[in-house]
């Protein structure tokens, strides 16, 4: 299995539209981050977790010909607001399956009403299916199986996502006993790490750093990243031995 970080940004990416910031500045591409996103491919299968506002830049760089779903973590902006490029697989493939909680699915009907219009919709309009994702309801994802895991993004809850040895868990900011539960015996963890200071709806570093030192994957990418974290180099050479900051088309194999 392939997982390639389509974006590994908080909310306004970096750089942010007319802040003066060094990270903002910075000419290290690994400090560049779009919206936080991931594609998992194995053999012929291919899978998104989130669409955000990027989707289709990002569709671009990676190469991505064919997508068999997207898996939706929740309905912020940055997670979802790239829905209507979904359009080109539309062309190819047909209607593409939309997996995320009923809340989320709500959520889209509500804002992309477009998408989902039964009478007179405009031909060139996306087209999805939606399954409802419920915790403790692991379903299939071609030849795998995708658990859910149940966290806290704040007030909001947030799916994170178990397949094989490799989790995506992202803008958590608890997360029940439970929950940790269906994390043992990771090869790989992705957690969001916002910045230093502490945030209320995000992991800062030593949060998920903690929750890392909890979970024991072999090794952990962190992601959702704020300019303020600092530079990818000089952070980077912070962390434990296993742990690594994700950036911007980064490839791993599992
Ligand atoms: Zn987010």
């Amino acid at each position: 299995m392939k997982v390639y970080f389509l974006g590994t940004g908080t909310s306004q990416g970096i750089p942010i539209i007319g802040v003066d910031h060094p990270v903002c500045k910075s000419t290290d591409a690994k400090d560049k981050r779009l919206r936080v996103s991931i594609w998992i491919t194995w053999g012929e299968h291919s899978y998104v977790i989130d669409c955000g506002p990027d989707f289709r830049q990002q569709m671009l760089s990676c190469g991505c010909r064919k997508l068999d779903a997207i898996l939706f973590t929740h309905e912020h902006a940055d997670h979802t607001a790239g829905l209507d490029d979904i359009r080109p697989y539309n062309f190819r493939q047909g209607e593409i399956p939309v997996y995320a909680h009923q809340r989320v699915i709500d959520n889209l009907k509500r804002r992309f009403d477009y998408v989902f219009e039964t009478v007179n919709k405009y031909p060139g309009a996306p087209s999805v299916k939606t399954i409802e994702v419920v915790n403790n309801i692991p379903f299939a994802v071609g030849d795998k199986i995708a658990i859910p895991v149940n966290v806290m993004h704040g007030d909001l809850q947030v799916f994170g996502y178990r397949i094989d040895d490799f989790a995506y868990l992202t803008d958590v900011k608890t997360i029940d006993k439970m929950e940790v539960e269906k994390l043992k015996n990771l090869k790989v963890l992705v957690v969001n790490a916002l910045r230093v200071e502490p945030h209320d709806t995000h992991f800062n570093l030593q949060e998920a750093l903690d929750f890392i030192e909890l979970v024991k994957p072999e090794v952990a990418y962190l992601t959702h990243i704020s300019h303020v974290l600092g530079f990818h180099e000089e952070v980077q050479k912070q962390l434990p031995e296993n742990v690594f900051l994700a950036y911007d088309n980064l490839e791993i194999t599992i």
